[in-house]
């Protein structure tokens, strides 16, 4: 087959390399398979079954080793989409790779993407890649394989929530960065989702300084769903002029909080003194380098170095050569398999040519990355202190420890448009991401079958003491739905598809499911419901095929149809394996009835910052465009439809957000509409700590003939994201307003000390009163009427004339004065609330000439300019980052090309919110 004679080169590339037991050893889970049957048989399976266990726990074992989950991630037009189509090239998927810019690739598949050249919806797509993981001894076939599942990710933060879902159900991530550009803003986004990915759940906020113990509600409300998520790096458009590999290394190092780039390789050029092309054909693999090739280390700051051709790879000591391509001829990858070319003899570690300059740069660079690697790496930084040089397979598995430990991110060059570099970065995803079984299961929350939860996700340590509930080798289901799309056609009905990550046990078509919503913060969890599965289709991006009869095994991603009402963060579980429907299948391997029913954290949208009104031509057209926006907000739960009798109103996450929605709709459903003018969602916070004046306030009505008394003394503080300051600076991310009750109301309304307020909610109608009354006067600040957001709103205490009893006789009066204590404390407390705008981050790529023209009309619309990277050259392009306002940016791509000439392009994404003055 094609991909085999392209395959065959970079095995010899990985002759050296490790068995994979080093990862065994290394791995934080149970991993070697006896002992996994030990703790296995404690938790799960009979015991009858034990010859049948071990030979399955030894399969699943080697199944789950060989799978990789990664999403490619990056700033829009890094070359996320051109990497991805050039991976499934490779691998043989596609015969040759599609382009963005004619709009031919398998991953871009709505029409608005491909004419826009932007990946708006991800789309999954799997394939296998040699693995070459064998060494001398080892019972590892010859050639291995890995089965990697790419999950193409949009870049264009408007589709954030596209990124939070995809990081959610991933293992590991390639994080692609232009080499001229570096890191970029969207690239920062992405790494905040990867590395704090409990900005993923509902609830993430600081715990409050005053409230030290009171809350079991913020006592858990830090839980991360999801283990942040290891990643390696590759600098993409190496053929690029002005690119600068030293530079976007430097980058990573600034601009990603706890990032440690380590780069794996050294970016060879041919230099610009020479003009021929490099002749490969002729070039052995001991031979010596052709004298235009020139090294340039990673510490090199300049740019123009010539031709990009290949790379060193620093483990290994061999320089890899592309064949030089035109852009045309590259699309074919049997034109660009690379040359590899050794720069050290294997016996001795002395350079085959001695007074080849190349060698000793890599040499170098070897030792530089030696020393990064001890850095962080006990056993690297043990051969460092004696002096002695660890062996390939040591450095590899060294590096896989680094990375998997999130202490690493190893660094790759390449041109992926040129066919360059991509070999490498599946080899090292199948080196160095992690398999299922390097990750923590996702915690769960107990669902009891009154509706109320419990947290349940008991070990939460490295190495969980038996195998629970999410691990790959659980017998039981649990399934993430991490994506909805409707695909005309497919699984009858609207369509709906549904995209799951099975964390454990299997999913098989024709299953029977409990569906499991995740209750949004302060709420309770609604009932589980039954729904079949009906069909399952091949993930192959835009190409969905029915598998007949398929079936999903843990730690894998599906493509589901037939399931209703299966919404994006639904739990999935098997209706025969969950104690609400417990008939216990007999006789198969992994059947674990009786299983409680749980539910994982969900996936958090953002709050829309950006409305508008949607007019369709006639009234028959109207009641279809509700319908199609049902249907699209189910897809895409950023984005918010809102309708009264006469009129539509659309918000989401920016103009492009918008544009791209009301474009689909013409596009897909036929419907033409007229969008009003856009409005920015303001909200408003507290500054600092606030009480209600005096203490207790009293609330006294009689409203028909029915007296209403109570009063209630509260204090409302600000809850910020833990990284806050550090992050965003002024700039907040919003998280709902949280009510807490504390131990003086509690004792007055008789209520349990230890319940959280979830659990409260559900059990007591006088605490659900006080509770709804906050958080219905929270939605209306004193300043604007926002909403208030970011705050806790904790009840000190609380009193009634009548004492308990009238309470209980009348909670409605309860609620009237907890809403009236909460608008007098805001009323009160003016100066000490603030009003919180929508800010956009900014980066806009223009002519140098025209900075200053750009410079100063973003200072007239109150932006704050971050940095200036000025281009080199007189036809140089610069880049200036910046936050500004969204109310100020609105139809600034009409503005900046009338400014420019049409000579500038810029991206905007939501950053956060901050105070307006
Ligand atoms: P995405 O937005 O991250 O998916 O980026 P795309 O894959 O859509 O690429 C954006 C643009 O960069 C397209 O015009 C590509 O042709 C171009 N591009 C991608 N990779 C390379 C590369 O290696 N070198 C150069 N010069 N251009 C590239
Ligand atoms: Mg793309």
């Amino acid at each position: 087959m094609m991909y085999r004679r392209i395959r065959q080169p970079l095995s010899r590339l990985m002759l050296f390399r490790n068995s994979s037991s080093i990862i065994l050893r290394q791995s934080n889970h149970p991993s070697k398979a006896a002992s996994t049957v030990s703790r296995f048989q404690s938790s799960a399976l009979p015991k009858e079954d034990d010859d049948h266990l071990e030979e399955y726990l030894r399969e699943e074992h080697h199944r789950l080793k060989h799978l990789r989950n990664v999403g490619i991630l990056a700033h829009v037009d890094a070359g996320k989409t051109t990497v991805t189509e050039r991976m499934l090239a490779l691998a043989g998927v596609v015969r040759s790779c599609g382009s963005v810019d004619e709009g031919s690739t398998v991953t871009d598949y709505l029409p608005a993407e491909k004419e826009r050249g932007i990946t708006i919806q991800s789309a999954a797509i799997s394939f296998e890649w040699g693995w070459h993981n064998n060494k001398r001894g080892d019972d590892m076939k010859q050639n291995d394989k890995v089965d990697i599942q790419i999950i193409d990710t949009p870049g264009h933060v408007d589709f954030s929530v596209e990124v939070n879902r995809s990081v959610a159900v991933l293992d590991g991530a390639v994080l692609v960065l232009d080499a001229v550009a570096g890191v970029q803003a969207q690239t920062e986004t992405v790494w905040r989702a990867i590395t704090k990915p409990s900005l993923n759940n509902h609830v993430h906020f600081s715990e409050p300084e005053f409230l030290d113990v009171s809350s079991p509600t913020l006592q858990k409300s830090n839980h991360h769903g999801h283990e942040p998520l290891p990643c390696l790096a590759l600098i993409n458009k190496m053929d690029k002029d002005g690119c600068n590999f030293g530079r976007a290394v430097q980058s990573i190092r600034d601009k990603l909080p706890g990032a440690n780039p380590i780069p794996t390789q050294m970016p060879l050029f041919r230099g610009n003194r020479s003009s021929q092309p490099l002749d490969l054909a002729t070039i052995g693999a001991n031979d010596a380098l052709p004298s235009c090739i020139e090294a340039v280390s990673t510490e090199a700051l300049g740019s123009s170095n010539g031709e990009f051709v290949g790379v060193v790879d620093l483990i290994h000591m061999r320089a890899i050569l592309w064949p030089e391509m035109t852009r045309g001829n590259a699309d074919n990858v049997e034109n660009c398999v690379p040359r590899i070319v050794n720069l050290l003899q294997p016996e001795t570690r002395q350079p085959i040519h001695r007074d080849c300059a190349v060698t000793q740069e890599a040499l170098k660079a070897r030792y530089e990355f030696v020393e990064a690697l001890a850095e962080v790496d006990a056993s690297t930084e043990e051969y460092y202190l004696q002096e002695q040089e660890p062996s390939n397979a040591e450095l590899r598995a060294a590096l896989r420890r680094a990375t998997l430990a999130q202490k690493a991110v190893p660094v790759m060059a390449g041109a992926a448009l040129k066919g360059k570099g991509v070999e490498l970065v599946l080899d090292g995803i199948a080196d160095l991401l992690p398999s299922p079984l390097d990750r923590l299961p996702p915690s769960v929350n107990l669902l009891q079958n009154d509706g109320r939860h419990a947290d349940a996700s008991g070990q939460v340590g490295l190495v969980p003491k038996r195998v629970r509930l999410g691990h790959p080798l659980h017998p039981s289901l649990l399934a993430l739905a991490f994506k909805v799309v409707h695909m005309k056609g497919r699984g009858g009905g609207d369509g709906r598809v549904v995209f799951a990550r099975v964390y454990s046990g299997k999913l098989q078509d024709r299953d029977q499911l409990q569906v499991i919503t995740p209750p949004a913060p302060g709420e309770i969890a609604g009932k589980p419901r039954m729904e079949r599965v009906s069909g399952m289709l091949e993930l192959a991006g835009g190409r969905f095929n029915n598998i007949d009869g398929g079936e999903v095994k843990s730690g894998s991603v599906c493509a589901l149809v037939g399931l209703k009402s299966v919404m994006t963060g639904d739990t999935l579980m098997l209706a025969s394996e969950t104690s609400m429907n417990s008939k216990p299948k007999r006789g198969k391997v992994g059947s674990n009835a009786g299983q409680d029913l749980v539910y994982l954290a969900g996936v958090a949208a953002p709050k829309p910052v950006l409305t508008v009104r949607l007019e369709a031509e006639t009234s028959e057209q109207q009641s279809r465009l509700s319908e199609v926006l049902k249907l699209m907000s189910t897809e895409d739960p950023s984005l918010v439809v809102e309708e009264t009798d006469s009129t539509t109103l659309l918000s989401g996450l920016g103009e492009l957000h918008i544009e791209v929605t009301v474009d689909r709709l013409f596009r897909e459903h036929g419907l033409r509409v007229t969008v009003g003018p856009p409005s920015v969602s303001f909200c408003e916070t507290v500054k600092t700590q606030i009480e209600t004046p005096g203490g207790l306030v009293n609330y006294d009505r009689t409203i028909g003939g029915t007296r209403l008394q109570a009063a209630v003394h509260l204090i409302i503080t600000p809850n910020h994201p833990a990284d806050y300051c550090e992050i965003n600076n002024a700039c907040t991310l919003l998280s709902s307003p949280v009510v807490t009750v504390g131990p003086d109301a509690r004792e007055f309304l008789g209520l349990n000390q230890d319940l959280t307020e979830e659990e409260l909610l559900v059990k007591s109608d006088i605490a659900r009163a006080l509770i709804l009354g906050c958080q219905g006067a929270l939605k209306r600040g004193t300043l604007r009427s926002a909403e208030m957001t970011n705050v806790v709103c904790h009840v000190e205490n609380v009193d009634a004339e009548g004492g308990l009893a009238s309470l209980k006789a009348l909670p409605g009066a309860l609620q009237a004065a907890s809403a009236h204590s909460v608008a007098t404390c805001l009323k009160e407390n003016k100066a000490y609330c603030n009003v919180l705008e929508p800010t956009m981050s900014v980066e806009i790529s223009l002519p140098n000439d025209m900075v200053g023209a750009v410079l100063s009309d973003l200072n007239n619309r109150r932006g704050t300019v971050g940095d200036v990277i000025m281009g080199e050259g007189v036809h140089g392009k610069s880049l200036v980052r910046g936050d500004v306002p969204l109310v100020e940016i609105l139809g600034y791509a009409n503005r900046l090309r009338s400014l420019t000439g049409g000579e500038a392009s810029f991206t905007s994404e939501y950053k956060g919110h901050s105070p307006c003055s």
